[in-house]
């Protein structure tokens, strides 16, 4: 099989955890090809954005003492991941040469004092450009041809909207089949940065957060994979959050669409892109553990198998928002009014979670996170209130509760068990959506309401007992 397999940052932190994954990688390649993509070391994205807010507050000794943390980190791991001293050397050789690169672009970014997104995406790239030598050398450790590659060396051409690029395909596919074509013919297993790719002035761009999960979709579309696997730090795609429902369960198998609800809404933080490429390609996705080699995980895949005709397959939660009810006797049959609130709230940089309309049309409630809410509030007023809003209500701290399941679509009875239970518990609902698609079913309670909530839901629909 032609596989492509996917570690987060969790997966590779330590020198114990770099081994464990380069020996099940030399062992897996005894038996199929293939492709590995791997975030940065976690927590060293955060640390390389912390940079950026540090130059930008003009402080360098504490954007320096994060280089340090960072470098030391990688240094340290090397040493004492990579037991043959030529290799050893090798890695520590290139990852110096790196570590130059990086003090340079810090020196030249506060000298400017200023961040771009383009400087910002340079800066970020780092953590995958590092971790995948590691991840890479120690395969080599093994005695098995490696080669690690950035995002830009495999071939990921994308836009140049920094910080939040997509990728040109055709240009990138004809790329990196020949990239990694030759790699296979080379017998050599490829280590490819996730996050990042380069636009088509060859600057470095990146995915967006969490976008290692895309880069290998990506790759794998490229390719034509047999298989893509998620290898993180959970088991797979949980029925609920284990942390609030106990009896939580692991799904064996979901289909694409219903995984794109489920990483929207936060079960597994899964970028929102990653399902893009696989959708017409219909290559199966694996959400795995590295730590938990016997458990299969999650199957993602197009064809939605018996297991799949649950009603409702998990009940996910998403905590701290704020929920804006927009009101106005004069938005009544006013043609332009939905348009102008929510430009109103791009303008802002605003990112809307939810919306609802009621048909008398006099209000449009909308959910928000909590950190947005003051954002959103103060754009609103300044903009449409005394014109065509009357005035805003606003509650703080809300949870969206969400049902996912595509056997949800035309079954009977599912709102009324959904509220019956909630019912029981006495928890008030202060909104509901539903898309005609019947995907998903959400509302809005107190955050303080949640894990009620989302047991008696869990209970309800006998989540423990799926699969
Ligand atoms: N390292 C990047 C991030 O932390 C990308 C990823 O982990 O997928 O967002
Ligand atoms: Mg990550």
């Amino acid at each position: 099989m032609r596989l492509v397999i996917k570690y987060g940052g969790t997966s590779i932190s330590t020198s114990k955890d770099i081994c464990t994954v380069a020996k099940h990688l030399n062992d897996l390649s005894k038996k199929h090809q293939i492709v590995v993509v791997c975030s940065a070391i976690s927590g060293t994205t955060d640390d390389l954005l912390e940079i950026s807010e540090s130059i930008k507050k003009e402080n360098k000794s504490k954007a320096e003492q994060l280089a340090s943390k960072i470098i030391n980190r990688h240094k340290q791991l090397a040493k004492q991941t990579i037991k043959k001293s030529n290799v050893r050397k090798k890695l520590l050789t290139n990852l110096d040469a790196d570590f130059t690169e990086l003090l340079a672009l810090i020196d030249g970014m506060v000298l400017l004092g200023e961040v771009t997104p383009r400087s910002m995406d340079y800066l970020t790239s780092f953590g995958e450009r590092l971790s995948i030598q590691l991840v890479s050398s120690s395969i080599t450790d093994l005695g098995k041809k490696s080669i690690s590659l950035t995002g830009k060396e495999v071939g990921i051409v994308t836009d140049s909207n920094f910080g939040e690029s997509k990728p040109l395909m055709d240009t990138t596919r004809l790329r990196i089949s020949k990239t990694i074509d030759a790699m296979f013919l080379k017998k050599t297993i490829p280590v490819v940065g996730g996050f990042t790719g380069a636009d088509q002035h060859g600057h470095v761009t990146t995915l967006g957060r969490g976008g290692s999960d895309y880069s290998a979709t990506i790759i794998g579309s490229c390719i034509k994979a047999d298989e893509i696997w998620l290898m993180s730090d959970v088991d797979g795609l949980m029925t609920a959050d284990p942390k609030i429902v106990k009896n939580a369960k692991l799904l064996k198998e979901v289909s694409y669409i219903e995984a794109i609800e489920m990483a929207l809404f936060g079960a597994k933080q899964i970028h929102p892109r990653t399902f893009e490429p696989l959708l017409t390609k219909k290559i199966p996705m694996k959400i795995r553990s590295s730590f938990n080699l016997k458990n299969e995980g999650t199957l993602v895949s197009a064809s939605t198998s018996s297991a799949v005709s649950n009603t409702v397959k998990c009940v996910s939660n998403v905590k701290n928002n704020g929920l804006i009810d927009v009101q106005g006797g004069s938005m009544v049959g006013t043609p332009g009014t939905a348009a102008k609130i929510f430009a109103t709230l791009a303008k802002a940089g605003i990112n809307v979670m939810m919306i609802s309309q009621n048909p008398s049309e006099s209000s449009i409630t909308i959910v928000v996170k909590n950190t947005d809410l003051d954002k959103a509030v103060s754009a609103l007023e300044m903009e449409l209130l005394g014109k065509i809003i009357k005035k805003l209500e606003i509650t703080t701290d809300v949870a969206i509760i969400a049902l996912i399941g595509s056997g949800m679509r035309g079954t009977v009875g599912v709102a009324s068990k959904v509220f019956g239970a909630i019912e029981k518990n006495k928890v008030n609902v202060s909104m509901i959506t539903q898309g005609s698609s019947e995907l998903n079913l959400a509302f809005v309670v107190k955050n303080s309401d949640t894990n009620a909530a989302v047991q008696a839901l869990h209970d309800a629909f006998a989540l423990d007992k799926i699969n």
